[in-house]
């Protein structure tokens, strides 16, 4: 008899479709495969000139990522949005997919610090410049326009300072100015404002934040109204890399079911949390938008529809020292820089996001070592607010 025991028996190298029989799954299938295969060279010639649908190779995109680009494209009112592996991945192929050398681009002088660094350090060495103006002072874009100025780049609410930006303000100076407007819609989410029904031209997400909203996947999704412009950035991203993989995509889609339910509990309990906050006798000031002593008030009452989301931020009546105290006093707030997850957390932007700043550029801010900035959660509002004052107590 032959001994067959270092053979590979065909079956453990032949692949096979699960079988199903007549149901179907409730849940999203994950679909990891990284290529597909086509059943003909015509088919293939079919699916790359759009006649067919099918996909040929994951970095070109796949089944998780188009469910969930597409289920994001429902919510902001988009058309083609394409999922990536970051937030990150999101802005930079929007910047360098669409700009060249020779290009100016006006960022919001408060973007997210890793967004200004790209713009600064990076787009720079492509031979991009950039100008940076206060989203709060429409005359600040309007007067950084130059004639080679292609882009405007914005977040409607700053971090850590919570500002809203003159979002139509904005818009109206992109249009003049026939330059495309870019909005990092990551803080506000469509909950709150869908750019592209207000003169954005480009949207993006970090999905990573309230969208996916269990700090367990890092993704990004962008969308261009202009097909050609699209077509730009998804070249860009292909070509660069900037695939998602499927079982974050999966996870992300898994959190979407809940999104709308997280964010309006999250926002009723920033704002029970801010008012509580704001009658601390160890508070110095708080910020939140939804508060009538807000700088921009009445522009969230216009802009946002009475949602004011889940981001709060405060300054302690204490220094560095005292800001120690209190993050160590609470250990089950987490104390972690990042933003939209189930659970609240706490960041303090002088020590994380604006740690390269020096205490002069902090202070023009209002960005003090007792400066702190609260992702609000969903939690049982009086176990929140037992929290902070504990927290508080040791200040
Ligand atoms: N945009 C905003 C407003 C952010 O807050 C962040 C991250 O904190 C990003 C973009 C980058 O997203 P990611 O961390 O998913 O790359």
């Amino acid at each position: 008899m032959t001994d067959r025991r270092n053979d590979i028996p065909e079956t453990l190298v032949r692949r096979r479709a699960l079988a199903e029989g007549v149901s179907r799954p409730v849940v999203t299938p994950i679909q990891p495969s990284v290529v597909y295969a086509s059943p003909s060279i015509d088919m293939l010639h079919a699916q790359y000139e759009g006649r067919e649908k099918g996909y040929t190779y994951a970095r070109e995109g796949h089944p998780n990522a188009t469910l969930l680009a597409e289920k994001i494209d429902a919510m902001e009112g988009a058309e083609g949005g394409i999922v990536l592996g970051s937030g990150m991945a999101a802005v930079t192929a929007a910047l360098m997919g669409v700009l060249g050398a020779g290009d100016h681009v006006i960022g919001g002088s408060q973007l997210y610090g890793r967004s200004l660094r790209l713009m600064h350090q990076d787009l720079a060495r492509f031979g991009i410049a950039t100008s940076l103006a206060d989203p709060t002072d429409t005359g600040a874009f309007r007067a950084a326009i130059r004639p080679e100025t292609k882009m405007i780049l914005v977040e409607v609410v700053s971090n850590p300072t919570l500002r809203v930006a003159d979002m139509e303000g904005i818009a109206r100076v992109a249009k003049e100015a026939g330059v495309l407007l870019a909005v990092d819609n990551t803080f506000t989410t469509p909950r709150a404002w869908r750019p592209l029904e207000h003169g954005a031209d480009i949207v993006i997400h970090s999905v990573t934040k309230l969208l996916a909203g269990h700090s367990d996947v890092t993704l990004g999704w962008v969308a261009a109204k202009d097909a050609t412009v699209a077509r730009k950035i998804y070249d860009f991203s292909v070509t660069v890399g900037f695939t998602p993989s499927p079982y974050e995509c999966w996870l992300a889609e898994r959190g979407l079911y809940t999104f709308p339910l997280r964010y309006d509990r999250a926002e009723a309990n920033a704002a029970m949390l801010a008012d509580h906050l704001a009658g601390h006798p160890k508070i110095a000031r708080v910020l939140y938008p939804g508060r009538d002593d807000h700088p921009d008030r009445a522009r969230v009452k216009a802009l946002l529809g009475g949602r004011t989301g889940n981001m709060v931020s405060f300054e302690i009546a204490g220094d560095g020292a005292a800001a120690n105290r209190m993050v160590m006093a609470a250990p089950q707030l987490p104390f972690a820089p990042t933003l939209g997850d189930v659970g609240t957390t706490l960041s303090h932007p002088a020590s994380s996001s604006h740690r390269a700043l020096t205490p002069e550029g902090r202070a023009a801010l209002g960005i003090s070592d007792g400066f702190f900035r609260v992702s609000v959660g969903i939690e049982e509002i009086e176990l929140l607010k037992a929290d902070f004052d504990q927290a508080l107590a040791a200040v």
